[in-house]
């Protein structure tokens, strides 16, 4: 790719290039993140005021808009200063009043002289029973009547920019807009019913009536299809790039894997073995896996990166697993190690803490090929770790690892398949959009035996209460989560606030009964701290969310969240998901601080209601968008400007598929169609797309 496509240009031109935008609008539409004609071509309106024109203001209830037609008589100018100055009117039908404040009489007069008709269009309310329009936002001479729009579309503003602007501004952008070449598949085009890109830009900015604003509008959909298609074309880039890349058949002879299952003590569920499948079946291909198993807190995931990582032992390879935290890392290597014993496989562990001439002692057995597989923090991927024979990477929990870290981190590995695991159970449209360039498996099925856990929701008033029942459950041995706030967006706070109330806790259940794990604490310290409330030598463990991830400790089955209304929906989730791991009875309390919202309570009554995560990303994405259910920002989760994730998942869906087909028919996007779907590439501002093609 040279460069911008020519007939790309006059979209990317100065935005002061349009009608009525000068240095000072271009500088207010920067904040609402328009710096071009192309971005003020994708801002559509959110709404639209009907000003078809009416006989009369008989045909409407005010307080109303309309336009309607009117003689001018006679102007009643006000008789004392900050009086308003009025001008009596009459239509087919009646006569009303527009009224003017702060008016220079002179220029009322200009506008409307007694006498003559007019086309005026303003909100008609009613004052002392009398009928008047309040400065009009149009008043035209009959023969201008087409300067009203019949439905004026109504965009987003922001300070020092108003909708005429705005109107007139886009009309002219829409003028500009050249013609492209079609970059959708037709037969979807014709199945959809959807215009060509101009015809559509015009049409969603000239609604008709407020149907036209809906996300199945085909102009809309079409638009918001074009945008989707780009960013899924980008991944899909990515992941053939990928893909493309010399990987390593791993077969594996299965013989490891039958050891372990041997040893296991429980069966596989449906969804594991399908999944532990589908990872083979990749791995045994040279071509690169790209992989991403989702699976709810609980689903069994670390059993499927194992049986993965024995896959490429078998071949003869390496494996690595990394998680976010010291904390997890060791717990994998606790979990796996005993399985790995039994299959005769050497695993250990490498976190920030390993110094020195320990440290140095497993880099050279790691680099001679004695150790299989590596757990760690990411710690494994600095730079002087060097394996002997690295094939798979496994990532733990990494919610949080953008499209952009996962790239990277494909580049810096040899020929490595990557497989990345996450617990967040996100709704299927963020998914794809987060994960497009990767091949999913899901694991859906939950373990057997599991006892559904009881969630209730408690005012932190009744503090006092709490922790005399806390008392109680852990008289009969139940061990408790309790987890503090994050109030600010500080460590250090959270970490005060956690050691008070473990402070208080203390001095009910007595010294030695109570643990306390926070982020600011040194490493030895905390992992002392868990490793205490694992053995049950402590009863109750005061957390930050340090604890979110992960942890498995199957005898503890209360789980009290203080604060509850200010986490995330699915953080609530993944901390509920650390109880009701054991066969007991488990109880997760929510403590807010009264009173709730309305908004707030129904969002910890979903929580009341299931313990489906899927379901609960879902309602969580309903009710507060997407860029806030899995953070945007550290996501990589695209911003659409069109698109609505929450209302047009189906298309999204349409975008992948349609995007994998084509890169697999035109992977170097030279036919007629790859072209224009290079210049959508351009158009979309898709940089790592167009850095992909360009290289590749
Ligand atoms: P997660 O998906 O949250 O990482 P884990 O892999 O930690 O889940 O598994 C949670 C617990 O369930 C562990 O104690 C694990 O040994 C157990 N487990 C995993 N698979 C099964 C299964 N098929 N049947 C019973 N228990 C299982
Ligand atoms: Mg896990």
């Amino acid at each position: 790719m040279t460069g911008r496509p020519e007939i790309l240009f006059p979209l990317f031109a100065d935005i002061t290039a349009l009608d009525g935008v000068g240095p000072k609008t271009a500088q207010n539409l920067e904040h609402i993140a328009i710096t071009k004609p192309r971005d003020l071509l994708m801002t559509l309106p959110m709404g639209g005021v009907d000003r078809h024109r009416r006989g009369s203001i008989k045909e409407v209830v005010p307080p109303a808009t309309l336009t309607v037609e009117v003689t001018i008589h006679d102007h009643i100018p006000p008789k004392q200063r900050g009086r308003p100055y009025r001008v009596n009117v009459s239509d087919d039908d009646t006569s009303f009043q527009l009224v003017f404040f702060h008016a220079r009489g002179d220029y009322v007069q200009r506008q409307l002289p007694t006498g003559q008709k007019r086309i005026v269009s303003g909100k008609l309310e009613l004052f002392d029973g009398i009928a008047q329009m309040v400065h009009p936002d149009y008043m035209v001479p009959t023969a201008q009547a087409d300067e009203i729009p019949p439905y004026e579309p109504i965009y987003p503003l922001t300070a020092g920019v108003t909708q005429r602007l705005m109107w007139k501004a886009t009309r002219d952008a829409l003028s500009r807009a050249p013609d492209l070449a079609e970059w959708i598949d037709p037969s979807l085009k014709t199945k959809e019913g959807w215009p060509d890109w101009h015809a559509a830009l015009e049409a969603a900015h000239t609604p008709a009536a407020a149907t036209a604003l809906a996300p199945h509008d085909p102009a809309r959909a079409r638009l918001a299809y074009d945008e989707l298609f780009a960013h899924q074309v980008t991944l899909a880039l990515a992941r053939a790039q990928v893909r493309q890349k010399p990987g390593r058949a791993s077969a594996g002879d299965g013989a490891l894997r039958a050891k372990v299952l041997a040893a296991l003590e429980f069966a596989p569920t449906g969804a594991q073995t399908r999944a532990v499948q589908e990872i083979a079946a990749d791995l045994g291909t040279d071509l690169r896996m790209n992989r991403l198993l989702q699976g709810d807190v609980g689903s069994g995931k670390t059993f499927v990166a194992l049986m993965a990582l024995l896959t490429v032992v078998e071949a003869g390879g390496q494996g690595v697993m990394m998680a976010p935290t010291e904390i997890l890392a060791r717990q994998h290597l606790e979990g796996l190690r005993p399985l790995a014993e039994a299959a005769g496989v050497v695993l250990e562990l490498l976190t920030g803490r390993d110094k020195g001439g320990e440290r140095q002692a497993k880099l050279d057995a790691l680099a001679r090929g004695d150790i299989q597989i590596l757990v760690g923090t990411h710690a494994v991927f600095q730079k002087d770790v060097a394996f002997a024979d690295l094939r798979l990477a496994v990532i733990d929990e990494q919610h949080r690892f953008g499209v952009a870290q996962r790239m990277e981190l494909g580049a810096k590995g040899q020929a490595v398949d990557v497989l990345v695991m996450t617990a967040t159970p996100i709704p299927r449209s963020l998914s794809l959009a987060q994960y497009g360039d990767m091949d999913v498996s899901v694991l859906d099925e939950k373990p057997p035996g599991r006892t559904p856990v009881q969630t209730a929701l408690v005012s932190t008033e009744r503090m006092d209460e709490v922790i005399a029942k806390l008392q109680s459950a852990v008289a009969e041995g139940r061990q408790a989560y309790w987890v503090c706030p994050l109030v600010e967006e500080s460590e250090v706070s959270d970490m005060t606030a956690a050691e008070e109330r473990f402070k208080r806790l203390r001095a009910v259940f007595g010294e030695g009964q109570v643990g306390l794990v926070h982020g600011q604490m040194p490493p030895a310290e905390k992992d002392a701290a868990m490793a205490k409330f694992v053995a049950g030598q402590t009863n109750v463990l005061v957390a930050t969310t340090v604890i979110e991830v992960g942890v498995n400790v199957p005898n503890a089955s209360i789980m009290l969240i203080e604060r509850a209304e200010s986490f995330g929906l699915a953080q609530l989730h993944q901390l509920r998901g650390r109880v009701g791991r054991g066969a007991a009875a488990s109880t997760c309390l929510l403590m807010y601080q009264a009173p709730l919202t309305e908004n707030g309570r129904r969002r910890l009554e979903i929580l009341r209601e299931t313990e489906d995560g899927f379901r609960i990303s879902e309602e969580d994405l309903a009710m507060r968008g997407a860029g806030d259910v899995i953070g945007t920002a550290q996501s990589g989760l695209p911003r659409f400007r069109i698109a609505d994730l929450e209302r047009q998942t189906a298309l999204m869906q349409l975008a992948q598929s349609d995007a994998r087909k084509l890169l697999h028919d035109d992977p170097a996007l030279s036919t007629a169609r790859g072209q224009a779907v290079r210049a959508l590439l351009w158009l979309m501002e898709q940089d790592r797309a167009i850095r992909l093609l360009s290289v590749g």
